[in-house]
């Protein structure tokens, strides 16, 4: 928030001191993170050099100028910003520009979030022909005042004047080389003079122009510069990347310098006040003796430890143990105080230990939970403070084996994150040829241009999917992520022919059996075997996964069709299974045919003859289902998949599904050609195969029915049963298949004597099934639970197909048309009032009724958020997102608290 001037006019400059600021670091918005909290700790009375900042509506309005010139500054900000700069003045004793007795400034850029070394800072500025003798007088040290004016026309040409930095650096090496000097420690006053004379001399011949020696044109072509590093390719890659929005701008901080190169007394350094690593509650951290902050940064010099455990010699504790016991002090009055794991800036000058800067340190998430579960246990947050601090998205690293960022890499290309993990092995392009690799003792990475349902097996049995083509919710990316299988998905750039068997990117070429590695957590995909870390499941993961569960009200269920996936998901939390997607246990080699006949049989005769060797399959499967997830929630989904998937493609399955059926193959291709539709995602499937074909939902019914008994009679308690009809648009369709159900579970409950009960409720994937919510939750015989499968239902609200929106969302969202892959986040506004509309009119037709989420949305931080506020009862995702929704649906829980306290007590006052 902007503060006026007493004349009223927009405050452009916020000054501060010891003991007093004219900010704090609720202010991150207008002072940048730097800004805000420089004041925040120049209030508290910490040894803060004097300084202000010019707030980021300067920047702003400097770069909405469209120039780049000091001479697109805001009316008022220069009187300002000098006023600032001579009160600096008075609280040090040193000005701006004299030549006894010189100020330095350094001038850096501060934004709201933090963009570690994106954008550009000064040092040492002030200095010119004249200041740096009486600095060098000033200090008795001509030495340090001569490299001081080196180091910054170095910067300055650099940062500034657009002179390449290989220019000085060759200018000093070639320097050193004449004149015999070993390293820059050798170098004396004079020889830095030397220096300076060549320095300036490059700088006018490249620049075209002498060094600037007005140190107020230095300070306002420094401040320039820095607004103008906003828009650094660099700077705008790392906001995409990071969510950060562009029209934040940075603050600029002007502030005196401090000296960590003036004698031997002085030092520079960055520390984290906790491990940022592991969490472990120690000071982790460098400094570099006789050093500026950029020594640090250029890495010439081998910075020294802060602690002396584990080393003889060097550590700050040992060569400066009062500056070390008093750093000690510091850290943890600032842990205190900000209630979080800080990161340091620090110099000492002359002894004197001064804080340069302090923000929330970035951590691992292996860290973020220690932290947040030590920092609970000792009082300094609360509980629910604690489960905010850790991003459920991170979780996933710690879930899946990753990367060892240190290793080398070989990379060839990137595709998109469709799921997380990391995984090496041989190449295999086929399912057939996954599976042998597999029995051979290999792990397989298979590569297809898409995947397909016939795929799943090879799926199965490799360790990651990598596929050319396809988005976030392609077939490859839900089924990986289901099993959770790493896969890279829509990897435009590689060249994949299965029949000759190569892979080819750019021009390298891969043959099947060669090794790959690839990321679903980045989308990498790498040349060879990389180094991987083992997923951890702390102590902290458990106790703050805990606590989660104590703060949320959403319930979390996992998309779970196979008994590793049900097991899997157990052992991560999940309180159920929200979607079983039948047709992914009809893809077993053993399987298929018996689906194929059944599909191709031209007679109810002959399909009911291969269902009859499908029913005791599935049986099994759901009694193994039912038995792992012990009393707990199961929702069956009928089967659902757009028939052409099950159709034989090759001549062999052709051949094969023909002498099944004892048919003639030509004919079976005719009834094949039959079946083929334009449009298969919206065409034959969902409930319209059981309105079509009824014995086949029968057929499912009695599969579930029958199994619900045997694992009833096991475990001598009920399996609780949710039977759940697909693609229902109308309330006809959800009447017709209700009652094939029903009639199924009437001869059940007759053959087997057993008492049962279950519940039929519905998807809903369809605009139109969202707006009759009412209508087809209505009565005893509605749905008893809706379910939104917000897969479809995003691609069908948008009208925007799942398989083919990969490179129309990647223009949208480089042109910004969307903010975000509505595939990975709910499209808020459209997409869930159609859920807010279905949740309330199935709720207004019947009060109580069972509603929940089970499309990728379900393991969406954000979407779990909006999901909550929509009172849905659970959400489901695959079994590898169920810690992630846990975690997310108690802070959306928490949140909403504190907002509904918020505004009880704003309505009070
Ligand atoms: C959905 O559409 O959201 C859903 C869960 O079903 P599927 O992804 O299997 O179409
Ligand atoms: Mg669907």
């Amino acid at each position: 928030m902007t503060q006026p001037r007493p004349d009223g006019k927009r405050k452009w400059v916020y000054t501060f001191a010891a003991n007093t600021a004219e900010g704090d670091s609720s202010m991150a918005g207008l002072l940048g993170g730097k800004g805000a909290n420089l004041a925040e700790m120049a209030c508290l009375g910490l040894a803060v050099p004097p300084g202000f900042t010019l707030t980021t509506e300067v920047c702003a309005a400097f770069l909405s100028s469209g120039k780049s010139s000091a001479k697109s500054f805001p009316e008022g900000l220069k009187e300002e910003a000098e006023q600032a700069l001579h009160r600096v003045g008075e609280l040090t004793g040193a000005y701006f520009g004299d030549e006894k007795a010189p100020l330095l400034v350094s001038v850096r850029s501060g934004a709201r979030a933090s963009m570690p070394g994106m954008m550009d800072t000064i040092l040492n500025l002030g200095l010119n022909d004249k200041t740096v003798e009486g600095l060098a007088t000033l200090t008795g040290d001509a030495r340090f005042a001569y490299d001081s004016y080196r180091r910054f026309i170095q910067m300055y040409g650099d940062v500034v004047l657009g002179v390449d930095h290989g220019v000085f650096e060759d200018t000093l090496e070639n320097f050193k080389n004449l004149n015999g000097f070993g390293s820059d420690a050798d170098l004396d006053a004079d020889a830095w003079r030397d220096i300076i004379a060549e320095y300036k001399e490059a700088v006018e011949r490249e620049h075209g122009q002498p060094f600037p020696q007005d140190t107020s044109a230095q300070l306002w072509g420094a401040i320039a510069a820095v607004f103008s590093s906003w828009n650094t390719p660099r700077a705008l890659t790392y906001r995409r990347l990071h969510d950060i929005p562009d029209s934040w701008g940075t603050a600029v901080n002007v502030q005196a310098m401090v000296f960590g190169n003036l004698g031997e007394r002085s030092a520079t350094g960055v520390a984290f006040t906790r491990n940022p690593s592991t969490g472990e509650k120690q000071l982790y951290g460098e400094f570099l003796p006789r050093a500026q902050g950029e020594d640090v940064v250029a890495g010439v010099r081998t910075p020294q430890p802060l602690l002396a455990q584990g080393v003889e010699t060097g550590s700050l504790e040992q060569l400066m143990p009062e500056t070390f016991a008093e750093l000690t002090k510091v850290f943890a009055f600032l842990e205190a105080h900000y209630r979080d794991m800080q990161d340091v800036e620090f110099t000492v000058q002359n002894g004197r230990l001064w804080i340069l800067q302090t923000r929330s340190g970035k951590r691992t998430t292996e860290a973020a939970l220690r932290i947040a579960v030590d920092m609970a246990d000792e009082g300094l947050i609360t509980r629910d403070d604690a489960v905010c601090r850790v991003d459920p998205a991170a979780l996933d690293q710690l879930l899946h084996p990753t990367l060892d960022p240190d290793a080398e890499q070989d990379l060839l290309t990137t595709g998109l994150p469709a799921s997380p993990g990391a995984a090496s092995g041989e190449i295999a392009f086929h399912a057939e040829m996954a599976e042998a690799l597999k029995a051979k003792g290999k792990d397989v990475i298979l590569v297809r241009a898409e995947t397909s349902p016939e795929d799943v097996h090879g799926m199965h049995a490799a360790v990651g999917v990598l596929t050319a083509r396809g988005g976030m919710t392609s077939h490859a990316a839900v089924v990986a992520r289901g099993m959770g299988r790493p896969c890279v998905s829509g990897a435009g750039a590689l060249r994949i022919d299965s029949n000759s068997g190569t892979m080819r990117v750019g021009q390298r070429v891969f043959r099947a059996g060669e090794i790959i590695t690839i990321d679903g957590s980045t989308g990498r995909v790498l040349a060879g075997k990389a180094k991987m870390r083992a997923p951890q499941l702390s102590g902290a993961f458990a106790t703050l996964m805990g606590w989660a569960d104590q703060s949320r009200r959403l319930k979390v269920r996992a998309n779970a069709d196979m008994p590793r996936d049900a097991r899997q998901a157990r052992l991560f939390g999940a309180e159920g299974i929200g979607l079983c997607r039948t047709e992914h246990m009809f893809f077993e080699e053993d399987r298929i045919l018996a689906v194929r006949e059944m599909i191709c049989a031209d007679s109810e005769e002959g399909r009911r003859r291969a269902l009859a060797k499908l029913l005791p399959m599935q049986r099994k499967d759901f009694e193994q289902l039912f038995e792992i997830m012990a009393g707990l929630p199961i929702t069956i989904r009928l089967l659902d998949p757009p028939l052409h998937e099950f159709l034989p493609h090759e001549e062999r399955e052709a051949a094969q599904v023909a002498a099944a059926l004892e048919m003639d193959l030509g004919k079976l291709k005719t009834r094949v050609s039959e079946l083929k539709e334009f449009n298969p995602m919206l065409g034959f499937r969902g409930c319209r195969l059981g309105v079509r074909f009824p014995e086949i939902t029968e057929m499912q019914a009695r599969a579930i029915f029958e199994a619900a008994v045997n694992a009833g009679q096991k475990a001598g308690s009920q399996a609780h049963v949710e039977v759940m009809i697909p693609f229902v648009a109308f309330r006809r369709e959800f009447d017709v298949l209700r009652s094939v159900i029903d009639q199924t579970a009437t001869s059940v409950r007759q053959e087997t004597g057993a008492e049962f009960t279950y519940d039929v409720g519905t998807m809903i994937e369809l605009p139109r099934a969202a707006l009759r919510a009412g209508d087809i939750a209505e009565g005893d015989r509605g749905a008893d639970f809706i379910s939104f499968g917000t897969n479809d239902l995003t691609q069908t609200a948008l009208g925007l197909s799942r398989d083919d929106a990969s490179p129309i969302l990647a223009n949208y969202l480089e042109r910004e048309i969307v903010e975000i892959d509505p595939f990975v986040s709910i499209d808020q506004e459209g997409v869930g009032e159609l859920v807010e509309i279905g949740v309330a009119r199935g709720r207004k037709a019947k009060p109580g009724l069972k509603t929940g989420i089970c499309g990728e949305h379900g393991g969406d931080p954000k979407s779990v958020e909006f999901f909550n506020a929509a009172g849905l009862d659970y959400v489901s995702c695959s079994p590898y997102r169920v810690p992630v929704a846990r975690l997310a649906a108690a802070q959306a829980a928490i949140r909403a608290k504190a907002q509904a306290a918020f505004r009880a007590k704003t309505k009070s006052t």
